[in-house]
C-alpha cells in the first residue's frame, strides 16, 4: 500500500515544502528556485524583487541576482507566483494563492491588504452602473498612509 506523500513529511519545515511545493508544480527542486520559494514563502505578503534577493541570499549566499529574476520567471510559468503592480516602482512579487487587492502609500511605498468585504460593495455598486466587473487585485490603490498622513 502506498504511503500518502503528506505522510512523509512529518518532520519536515519550510525547506521542504518548497521543494515539495515545486515537485507538486512538475519543477525540477533546484538549490536557487528552493531558496527563492522560500524566501517568498517566509514573507509575509507581496515583496519587490530586489529584497526577494536578499531574502534568498541569506538562504543560498551562492545565489546570483540575475538567477532570482530568471527564476522568479520561472515560478510565474508555473503558476506558483504572481505579481501587483505597486506605484511606479517595479512590480512585486508574491504567492500565487494571494490574489488580495492591496493598498500602496504613494509616499512611502508602504503595502497593506485591503479586505475583500470592504471593495465587494464597490464591485456591485459599478457593476449595476455599467456593467463593468471590477477585477482588483493586479494592481494596487494609491493611498497614504497613517504615519506619512501625518507628515503632510
Ligand atoms: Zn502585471
Ligand atoms: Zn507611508
Amino acid at each position: 500500500m502506498r504511503r500518502e506523500p503528506a505522510a512523509d513529511l512529518g518532520q519536515a519545515s519550510n525547506p521542504t515544502d518548497a521543494e515539495a511545493l515545486l515537485r507538486d508544480y512538475g519543477c525540477r527542486a533546484t538549490r536557487s528556485r528552493v531558496a527563492v520559494l522560500e524566501a517568498l514563502l517566509s514573507h509575509d505578503g507581496p515583496i519587490g524583487a530586489a529584497e526577494l534577493t536578499e531574502l534568498a541570499q541569506a538562504r543560498e549566499p551562492s545565489i546570483h541576482e540575475a538567477t532570482v529574476y530568471r527564476t522568479i520567471g520561472v515560478l510565474s510559468e508555473l503558476g506558483l507566483v504572481n505579481h501587483v503592480h505597486a506605484g511606479h516602482g517595479p512590480s512585486l512579487v508574491r504567492l500565487a494563492t494571494n490574489n488580495d487587492l492591496v493598498a500602496v502609500c504613494q509616499d512611502c511605498g508602504k503595502i497593506a491588504d485591503v479586505p475583500a468585504a470592504a471593495v465587494a460593495p464597490l464591485i456591485d455598486a459599478v457593476k449595476e452602473d455599467s456593467g463593468f466587473v471590477l477585477e482588483p487585485g493586479h494592481f494596487a490603490l494609491e493611498a497614504v498612509c497613517a504615519t506619512c498622513l501625518k507628515l503632510r
